[in-house]
């Protein structure tokens, strides 16, 4: 069956702010046109829920409640692995994954039961995230290391494309152990701007998440490093501009930028709906910037469209070179 309806009206939660003239309860804030999505559970979706079902697999497509989860699911087959578990060590203002004490250490399985998973969806480009985990001395980088080395060695083919936590509470050499297991793209979200950092993301240090890019490339220059915000946070254009400065000045490759949805009225409130042309207009001053790639549109999302947008990077890399 398939209907088209508002993102979010599919869950209890709808975005919301204070009416802070008033003080009056919280608006739901009416979405615009442009964000409106297909729900559709066509079997394709159902495959993909059952593998991760059975195999006891963590997606963030469900855990973060992504808009993008029916198209990704059900139309392309695909989906981000977040392995280390469901319960995560921070508490960010944004995100809809369960905060707490996680309850055990690594799953010692996981790695070879998300190789399982990208042999069976046939995947030409796997994304495998985590939740922070600041309770154990690597931070979870060993596991990181193991499940791209499980991928790799299921599926030779396969591209592997890794997003991470910021490993700031945890071994110096935590980085170094994932790295060298050579993901093709080393994903790390600045997620908004330093200002809002202390509401958003406040376990998390904005000048360490860029060095942690920059080494990335030190590392290894043959790695494409991600990283990406979230806009309608409260923001403004002139530091977002700022935002891409910095990354490039860490050599960051590929910069997202997507619309922030409040995922329980709990989590911080949508300042404003940014409109497709700002999107575009952001899209533009980035290339302008000399980022390789960019996706920058209402639904982006870290790992939205993630095997065709690496195609094009690597393609924008060998342009790039040859021209050089
Ligand atoms: S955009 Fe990413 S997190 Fe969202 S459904 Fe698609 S693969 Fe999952």
């Amino acid at each position: 069956m398939t209907n088209l309806v508002q993102i979010g009206d599919h869950r209890r939660s709808s975005d919301s702010r204070t009416d802070e003239s008033s003080g009056a309860r919280p608006k739901r804030q009416r979405r615009p046109e442009w964000l409106r999505i297909r729900l559709a559970t066509p079997e394709k979706y159902r495959q993909v829920q059952s593998l991760v079902n059975r195999l006891n697999l963590h997606t963030v497509c469900q855990e973060a409640r992504c808009p993008n989860i029916y198209e990704c699911w059900g139309e392309h087959g695909t989906a981000t692995f977040m392995i280390l578990g469901d319960v995560c060590t921070r508490r960010c203002g944004f995100c809809a994954v369960t905060s707490g004490r996680p309850p055990a250490g690594p799953d010692p399985d996981e790695p070879a039961h998300v190789a399982e998973a990208v042999a069976a969806m046939d995947l030409r480009h796997a994304v495998i995230t985590s939740v922070d985990r600041d309770d154990l001395a690597d931070g979870g980088a060993e596991h990181f290391a193991q499940t791209i080395r499980a991928v790799r060695h299921r599926s030779p083919s396969t591209t592997i494309e890794i997003l991470t936590p910021d490993f700031l509470k945890c071994a110096p050499d935590a980085l170094e152990t994932v790295v060298a297991a050579r993901p093709d793209v080393f994903n790390h979200n600045l997620e908004t701007v330093p200002g809002l950092y202390p509401t958003v993301r406040p376990g998390a240090r904005y000048f360490h998440s860029l060095r942690l890019l920059q080494r990335v490339k030190e590392i290894d220059p043959s790695i494409f490093t991600k990283s990406g915000i979230m806009v309608g946070l409260g923001e403004d254009r002139q530091s977002v501009a700022q935002v891409m400065d910095d990354m490039r000045a860490a050599d960051v490759d590929f910069l997202t930028i997507g619309q922030y949805l409040q995922p329980t009225p709990k989590h911080h409130a949508v300042d404003r709906f940014v409109t497709p042309e700002e999107f575009a207009g952001y899209e533009k001053t980035a290339f302008g910037k000399g980022f390789l790639m960019v996706s920058a549109t209402p639904l982006t999302r870290s790992s939205y469209h993630a095997g065709d947008d690496f195609a094009r990077l690597r393609a924008n890399r060998e342009a790039k070179l040859a021209n050089a």
